[in-house]
């Protein structure tokens, strides 16, 4: 249903700010009068719009700044459809009374689950692997040997939900793991060290795990790669914004680093050409939750958030 079908006239205006899962966007249609990026595509209509809009939905990549909420006098609540909302101006939001909502927990199987994926690709070289059987060179000769993961030293930075559900799997590796975060975490019975910089020296593999945003820009800096050294790898599975990624290339090419598995770019979609020609990276494309159970259970609690929003309920999961 559509936001000019009659039936759905009398609901709560929601704006959408993003691409957003096909069966997130049944079920905002089935509930609500919904306006799809209307402030992209008509931006004269969404003027008209804007002081009905009650909802915005969102992604975890979506840009909402100041200037953005202030045009909505109506807005009660920004439902995110991701864990990272480093893109919102919460404080904004909060100043006007704007709730906000996010997605923790019920993704973080998902993105342990590929930052282990990025730690066996990147070490085990499946992407070439699977390309030197496909190329016909496996009868020339054996692929070069690779790195051992089992055993490893591996390092955390952020050992929040996501950073813990990573540990565990590294765990099951054998894996020897340290970790740094904002707090020291002394429950977890992990190693503490105080900065990345600390940690890269201590490590084969390093993950970064952190929410993006001011707090974390260029965390992973070239001190930090310098520190990891030339056998250590560096996986990426936070937001392209908190390793400097200029500084990572220089690192890949000159070999100070052994390699990295990224999931998430500076630029997103656009990866740099650099990066591109490099054989000692697995690049994804920002998938960490990108399953159908798990993007199942992410629109659940985003849509049930702006449902609990609408029927006077608690809300499920509004961000701290
Ligand atoms: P979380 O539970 O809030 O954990 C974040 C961790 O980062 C905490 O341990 C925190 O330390 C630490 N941290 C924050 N700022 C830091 C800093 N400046 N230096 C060092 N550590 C810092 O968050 P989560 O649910 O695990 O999610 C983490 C992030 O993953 C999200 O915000 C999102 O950006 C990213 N993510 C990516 C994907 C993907 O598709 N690749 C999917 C989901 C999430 P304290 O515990 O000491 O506060």
């Amino acid at each position: 249903m559509s936001a000019t079908d009659p039936a759905s006239a009398g609901r709560p205006e929601v704006l959408v700010v993003a691409k957003l899962w096909a069966p997130m966007m049944e079920a905002l249609h089935g509930a609500f009068r919904v306006h799809d990026r209307l402030h992209e595509t008509d931006p004269a209509a969404f003027a008209a719009v804007a002081p009905r809009v009650r909802a915005i939905a969102a992604s975890g990549e979506s840009k909402l700044p100041r200037e953005m909420i202030a045009r909505m006098p109506a807005l009660e609540l920004i439902s995110v459809f991701g864990v990272g909302y480093d893109g919102i101006d919460v404080a904004a939001a909060r100043e006007r009374g704007v709730a906000v909502t996010n997605t923790p927990e019920v993704l973080n199987d998902e993105v342990a689950d590929l930052a282990l994926a990025l730690v066996l690709s990147v070490a085990r070289r499946i992407p070439q692997a699977d390309r030197y059987v496909r190329d016909g060179r496996w009868p020339g000769g054996p692929m070069p040997l690779a790195r051992k993961v089992s055993g490893a030293r591996l390092g955390i930075v952020g050992l929040g939900r996501i950073g813990k559900a990573i540990a565990t799997r590294a765990q099951a590796f054998g894996m020897e793991i340290a970790y740094t975060a904002r707090s020291e975490k002394p429950e977890s019975g992990f190693r503490y060290l105080p900065t990345p910089r600390a940690l890269a020296a201590e490590v084969d593999f390093l993950v970064v795990i952190t929410p993006g945003g001011a707090g974390t820009r260029k965390l992973i800096d070239a001190e930090v790669l310098a520190a990891l050294g030339k056998n250590g790898y560096l996986i990426n599975v936070a937001r392209g914004s908190v390793v400097d990624e200029s500084a990572l290339i220089d690192a890949l090419e000159a070999g100070t680093i052994a390699g990295a598995g990224l999931d998430v770019f500076e630029q997103e979609p656009n990866v740099p050409e650099r990066l591109l020609r490099l054989d000692n990276v697995v690049l994804t494309p920002h998938v960490g939750s990108a399953t159908w159970q798990t993007r199942q259970a992410m629109s659940d609690l985003a849509f049930g958030n702006l449902e609990a929003h609408f029927a006077g309920r608690p809300l499920l999961s509004p961000v701290p």
